[in-house]
Parts: structure tokens; C-alpha cells; sequence
């Protein structure tokens, strides 16, 4: 959908220089999200011309991967510049992700996969490529399926989650980011937190409070942040409450 440079404004790699490759067409349907024009795929791609600059030329999709490397490597002349493929859910096309990840790689360029976190088997065939995944951990409070999937019975998204996991492991590295609101159900967190555990105490954990947008009007209070952070913190050895920086200075 889009090629740009800006800063990543999430997670462990907040405020370090990203150029972004986003993926159209996503199958959750979150209630905060703040791109669901990326939800279906899009007939035309914009490139940003120049880093930061803001304008774009479009060209139609698909996009040759090489073409897609090329542009993007052109927007990030240093080689230690993140390349975040994101989405939308950019695992929903395996195959792309996986050439365009394979070629970055080759070219000694650092892969950051931001990803929903519930296709396994996708993000085995470019896992090898990839130097670190963020991977959300969905709460069923807060999110649904999209369009021709069945709904969540509880634990769906945990068992989806924890093999998502198992195999993120075999990145450069991996963390994990929840998306919290004043929905946010203490069991869940516990549940999210024993899966997490059963495959590693050490890997990182970002809360992250929801940014008030789509249909959720507020933050979650204090006390439920701080009182999350507490409970994570008992069982994880790298938890961090880091809320998005970048609509702070009026980047979406
Ligand atoms: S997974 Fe991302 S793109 Fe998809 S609905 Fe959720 S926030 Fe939006």
C-alpha cells in the first residue's frame, strides 16, 4: 500500500529511524485500529519521494519484490535503518513477505516484522530472514475476526498466539506487545502472561495503552496500567509500559 521513512513510534525501537512497508489487507477487526483503510488490499502503492518529505508518487499493484527492495533500501541509505514490513497483516501474503525479507536480508539490511501474531505457519517460511519480530498479543475483550472467519471462542487467540511464539523464537529476536484499554480483563493478562512464560520468561513484554481512536474514546486508568505492569513484572524478567510516541508529534 505505502513505502515511507519516518520513526518507529512503538515498542523497544521507539523513536529509531524505520522506513515502513505496509502490506494491505488484515482478517482481525481491532477495535482501536488506526489504519483500517489498509484492511483490503489497495489497485495502487505511494512511494514517498524523498525521506520525510511527505510527498508520494503512486504506482499500480502488485509491485515486483525487487522493486519493493529497491525502493525501500532507497528511502533507508543506512544500513542500521530498520525496515519495518507491517500492515495491515503483512503475513497474510507469506510468499511476498518472505522474497522481499530474503532479498533485504542478503543486502544486509535489518527485517523488523510487525505482525498480528496468529499465523504460524507464514511466519515460518520467512522467519530465517527476519532480525526481530513484534508480535501483539490479541485480547478477545477489545478484538474480533474480520469478515468470513468464525468468532473467538476465549482461548482462541492464546493457543493461536503461543505457536506464533514457538516459532518467532528462531528470529534475530522477538518481543511481545498487548494492546491494553479500560476493557482489559485482569484474567486475560494472566493467561497471556502463563503462555508467554511456558515458552520463555525472557522475552520482553511491551504494555502498551491504547492511543483513544477508532472506537475506543479513553485510555485505561492509571491504577490498571500500574497494576498490570506489577503483575507482568512477577513472572517476566522484561516488562515495559511504553505508550505510541508518534501521535505525539502529529505522525499517524
Ligand atoms: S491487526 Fe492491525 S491493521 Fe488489523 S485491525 Fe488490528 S490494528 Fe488494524
Amino acid at each position: 500500500m505505502e513505502i515511507f521513512a519516518s520513526a518507529q513510534g512503538e515498542g523497544p525501537e521507539v523513536g529509531r529511524s524505520t522506513v515502513f512497508v505496509r502490506f494491505g489487507g488484515c482478517d482481525l477487526r481491532c477495535r482501536w485500529c488506526d489504519s483500517p483503510s489498509s484492511w483490503r488490499e489497495s489497485a495502487t502503492c505511494r512511494i514517498e519521494t524523498s525521506p520525510g518529505v511527505e510527498q508520494f508518487s503512486e504506482r499500480p499493484n502488485p509491485l515486483p519484490i525487487s522493486q519493493v527492495a529497491d525502493l525501500a533500501i532507497a528511502l533507508a541509505p543506512q544500513k542500521s535503518t530498520w525496515i519495518s514490513l507491517t500492515g495491515g497483516e503483512p503475513l497474510l501474503q507469506p510468499e511476498a513477505v518472505s522474497s522481499l525479507a530474503r532479498i533485504l536480508s542478503d543486502r544486509s539490511r535489518r527485517v523488523y516484522l510487525e505482525t498480528h501474531g496468529l499465523h504460524a505457519e507464514a511466519l515460518a517460511s520467512c522467519v530465517n530472514w527476519v532480525e526481530l519480530v513484534s508480535m501483539d498479543w490479541k485480547l478477545t475483550s477489545d478484538v474480533r475476526w474480520g469478515p468470513g472467519k468464525t468468532s473467538n471462542r476465549n482461548h482462541e487467540f492464546h493457543d493461536a498466539h503461543e505457536e506464533f511464539l514457538r516459532v518467532a523464537m528462531r528470529a534475530g529476536g522477538v518481543y511481545v506487545k498487548v494492546v491494553v484499554t479500560p476493557n482489559t480483563l485482569d484474567d486475560e493478562i494472566d493467561e497471556m502472561i502463563g503462555r508467554i512464560v511456558s515458552v520463555s520468561a525472557n522475552i520482553p513484554l511491551v504494555l502498551q495503552p491504547v492511543t483513544p481512536t477508532g472506537g475506543v474514546e479513553r485510555m485505561p486508568e492509571p491504577e490498571q496500567l500500574l497494576g498490570w505492569l506489577t503483575r507482568a513484572e512477577k513472572r517476566l524478567s522484561n516488562v515495559r509500559l511504553i505508550p505510541q510516541t508518534h501521535p505525539i508529534y502529529g505522525v499517524l
